[in-house]
């Protein structure tokens, strides 16, 4: 059994579609691997005007939805939530909010130590990070620390302004930006492969990679989140923050240690150096697509979806190249794409390296090597080397190394939510978004946006079901690459 962090956590937004079916089921994952024992508390608020025994009831629907938990367990567990209902705009709601928490530490004897997720709309997250520390919600001892649901801002501009209004109340080191692709298991494995390897940790630079390569694919297109993702895009959708925020692990320095502290300062070494393109860089260096109908009668062109508009600009799909002007990566494209209605699903890193030369008089030279790493729907690493045909020459050709989890540990691996609030009740900060990176990413994307609000890129329309647009392979092949992944 597991030490226990000694915690109390409020939920904001804690009716929500999000608690529900990820925040709580994380929570009672904690409890049964002993994180969470006797010394805690979770407290709901939100607006609904419910009692403690109907959230209770709520909740355990969302732990035990079929019945399987173990009974006991589930009522144990139950017993360390209570609800207050209020509204987060206004400070009298805060007064009814520090009783229960207050009341809730006493009972389950907690030595301060309060997370405060903040799971209700993003407009919310500043005024409520202002109240719990003007309506006094912050514990006296121990920690406070605020966990913060995406999107972080709108541009560089709103961001700053957010994290000004989040610094008036916490300092950075006690923000938890949650960007949920770094709480992946398959993404939490980039840093132990780079670096525990030290093959591989020598490797990592210009001299031995010729590309680096972040391909988030969807198949689905729009749904029914045309309202916002009409707004958005692929590029501050998926782009932005969870691309970049991928990017990060696989461009940073080498960290000093692997404190949090110390791989946020590696990750901005990266960041600081990123090229942020003008208007002809970013026709040069990025390309913008929308999905065009498909093949299948229900793949509707995303003008023709229900809530988009018939003139939408919206960019489906992006696909772009990054720079780091630094040593390490000086000359190696790291390329990043995400689109909607793709071939097919994927999250994927492909680490592209150099081609060798075979001094034996081989026929065929050795070809580039690429390690894989699948984040999703799969999860696998492989990694291709030369190796000897089969025959009376020198001549080599691919072979793949592969791995995939078990089902066992699939079964065993936590779901990144659980990740996350286990990391911040730990005080590790490692695998949240440092606002250096979020700032950096909002300015490189900002400058991409402008040129597109303004329409001076073209717009390219690749066919549902594909792999997006011809554009998007002549990017690479300009500089004699290619898509890895091809579908
Ligand atoms: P939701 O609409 O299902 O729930 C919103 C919650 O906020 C409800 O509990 C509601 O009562 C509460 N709320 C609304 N206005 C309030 C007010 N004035 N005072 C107090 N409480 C108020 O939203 P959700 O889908 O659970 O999303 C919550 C957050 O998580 C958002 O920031 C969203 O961007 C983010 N998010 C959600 C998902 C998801 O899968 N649902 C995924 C990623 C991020």
């Amino acid at each position: 059994m597991a030490s226990e962090i000694q915690t109390l956590i409020t939920f904001f937004g804690a009716t929500g579609d999000l608690a529900k079916r990820m925040l709580y089921p994380a929570v009672f994952n904690l409890y049964k691997k002993g994180y969470l024992q006797k010394h805690f508390a979770v407290v709901g608020t939100a607006r609904q005007d419910i009692t403690t025994d109907e959230f209770r009831e709520m909740v355990r629907h969302s732990i035990d939805a079929d019945g399987k938990q173990d009974s006991a367990q589930v009522n144990d567990f139950l017993k360390h939530f209570s609800y207050c209902a209020s509204d987060v705009t206004e400070a009298s709601g805060y007064h009814d909010l520090r009783a229960t928490i207050d009341a809730a530490e006493k009972e389950f004897d907690i030595p301060g130590n309060r997370i405060f997720y903040m799971s209700v709309a993003p407009r919310f997250f500043g005024t409520i990070a202002q109240y719990l520390k003007s309506e006094d919600l912050l514990a006296k001892q121990g920690f406070n620390r605020l966990m913060i649901e995406k999107p972080f801002g709108t541009s560089y501009e709103t961001a700053e302004a957010l994290q000004n209004e989040l610094e008036a109340a916490f300092n950075d080191d006690q923000l938890y930006r949650i960007d949920h692709f770094l709480g992946k298991e398959m993404v939490l494995n980039i840093a132990p492969i780079r670096f525990g390897n030290p093959v591989l940790a020598a490797a990592w630079n210009k001299d031995f990679i010729k590309n680096v390569q972040v391909t988030l694919a969807e198949t689905l297109g729009v749904e029914e989140r045309a309202g916002y993702y009409d707004t958005a895009g692929a590029l501050l959708d998926m782009i932005q923050n969870h691309a970049m925020q991928i990017v990060g692990w696989l461009a940073m320095e080498t960290p000093k240690s692997f404190k949090d502290q110390d791989i946020r300062d590696a990750k901005n070494a990266a960041f600081s150096s990123l090229k942020i393109y003008d208007e002809a860089e970013v026709n040069r260096y990025f390309v913008r697509g929308q999905y065009g109908a498909g093949q299948s009668p229900d793949q509707k062109a995303y003008t023709q979806e229900p809530d988009v508009p018939a003139d939408s600009k919206n960019n489906t799909y992006i696909a772009g190249e990054l720079q780091f002007n630094m040593p390490r990566w000086e000359g190696v494209p790291f390329y990043v794409r995400s689109g909607k209605r793709m071939a097919k699903k994927t999250t994927r890193v492909d680490v592209v390296f150099k081609a060798g030369t075979l001094p034996l008089g081989a026929a065929q030279e050795p070809q580039e090597t690429v390690l894989t790493i699948v984040v999703s729907p799969d999860e696998k690493i492989q990694m291709t080397l030369n190796a000897k045909d089969v025959s009376d020459t020198y001549s080599t050709h691919l072979i793949d190394l592969d791995w995939e989890p078990t089902a066992a540990e699939k079964a065993a691996t936590p779901a990144p939510y659980e990740r996350m609030i286990h990391d911040a009740m730990d005080g590790n900060g490692s695998n949240f978004a440092d606002w250096h990176g979020v700032a950096t990413a909002w300015k490189f994307t900002d400058a991409i946006s402008k040129v597109y609000a303004e329409n001076k890129a073209p717009l390219e329309t690749y066919p549902s079901g594909s792999m997006g647009p011809k554009a998007a392979d002549e990017l690479l092949a300009r500089n004699g690459d290619h898509w890895v992944f091809q579908g």
